[in-house]
């Protein structure tokens, strides 16, 4: 299988690089139709923002869909306080502190980008002594510092800053020579980049998928509404979305993850099975995902009430939701846990 490993990851990059948080997300999702576009595939647009499209396969018995979510973690502007900063309300789930003195951007109504900083209410060490290392990391106990001459809320409006606003956190993005790649949000770009990298690799080998497939790159997934369109030919879904590691996890970075369970539902057995058995008869390095507290867009489909055969699998991550890790070798064996499969 000859996969292309820098067209994926140049390409996670460049979706990396676009600020994209829940519910602002046109300008990665015009990139994802430059690459559709490019590969002469078929798609349209939902009319929540998403991008629907389809591979014809050697045979149409049987309809498989996969989606890779293009939104990620961010916040919104919650409010603009009297000293000029703002509070956020986060969108999708992470912890505060994982974000802690990160450099954000305020995306304006009007289309300007300001940069701040999300840092602590009280920060510095020499004016709070002891509060800034012991106070709890909360909504409230954090603020944006913008970067511009504002002190009061008169003057951050001034700027065109209003409540509602969305701000978008810096991925500190790095490719590694030992294979590791670090950023913000490889949930779930680094799936869609394999998504397209799975796309790439059909037509420059000239092959069709088994069954007819259908591309879903929702752009919801992060505050659990992923994906709202599902043609009724459709017989199994199939969520791209990362793996855990970590404790009692069992992933591993080098390895894709097939999905189990989540905190809200067991995945297919009789599909899951299938992608085992595919994994283990190509040679791919493969664990399978017990996950504590996840949901994928598989899960948010089936507690719609859904009927559909469904499974969850991808490159596994380290600190999901924090600042991500995974490797080079987890991303090539969902690639081709993909063509396999697929
Ligand atoms: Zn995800």
């Amino acid at each position: 299988m000859d996969i292309n490993m820098n067209y994926t990851i140049e390409l996670c990059k460049e979706l990396l690089e676009i600020p994209s948080p829940a519910g602002y997300t046109d300008e990665v999702m015009a990139r994802v139709e430059k690459e559709l576009k490019e590969f002469g595939v078929e798609y349209n647009y939902t009319r929540k923002g998403s991008i629907v499209a389809f591979l014809k396969g050697e045979n149409s018995d049987y309809t498989k869909m996969v989606s890779a979510h293009v939104d990620t973690l961010g916040a919104i502007v919650k409010k603009v306080k009297s000293n000029g900063r703002l509070e956020l309300m986060g969108i999708g789930g992470f912890a505060w502190g994982s974000v802690e003195g990160e450099n954000v951007i305020i995306h304006t109504l009007n289309g300007e980008k300001i940069e701040g900083t999300l840092l602590p209410v009280k920060s510095s060490v020499h004016i709070y002594g002891d509060i800034p290392r012991e106070m709890a990391r909360t909504a409230e106990n954090m603020e944006v510092r913008i970067d511009e001459d504002v002190s009061t809320e008169i003057e951050t409006k001034k700027l065109g800053i209003c409540q509602g606003d969305f701000v978008s956190f810096y991925t500190k993005t790095k490719v590694l020579e030992s294979g590791y790649i670090k950023s913000r949000y490889l949930d779930d770009k680094v799936c869609v980049a394999q998504l397209l990298a799975y796309v790439k690799y059909l037509k420059e080998n000239n092959e069709k998928p088994k069954n007819d497939l259908y591309l879903y790159f929702s752009n919801f997934e992060e505050v659990g509404h992923g994906v709202s369109v599902v043609p009724e030919k459709v017989d199994e879904f199939i969520a791209l979305d990362i793996g855990l590691v970590g404790e009692d996890a069992h992933g591993d970075e080098k390895k894709v993850s097939i999905a189990a369970r989540d905190n809200k539902t067991v995945y297919d057995l009789k599909v899951r099975k299938d992608l085992q058995e595919t994994a283990f008869k190509n040679g791919i390095n493969y664990t399978v995902g017990v996950y504590n507290r996840y949901g994928s867009d598989a899960t948010a489909l089936i507690l719609q009430g859904q009927d559909l055969k469904y499974a969850c699998i991808g490159p596994n991550v380290d600190a999901t939701h924090h600042y991500e890790r995974t490797h080079m070798d987890g991303i090539l064996e969902t690639i081709k846990l993909l063509v396999a499969y697929l």
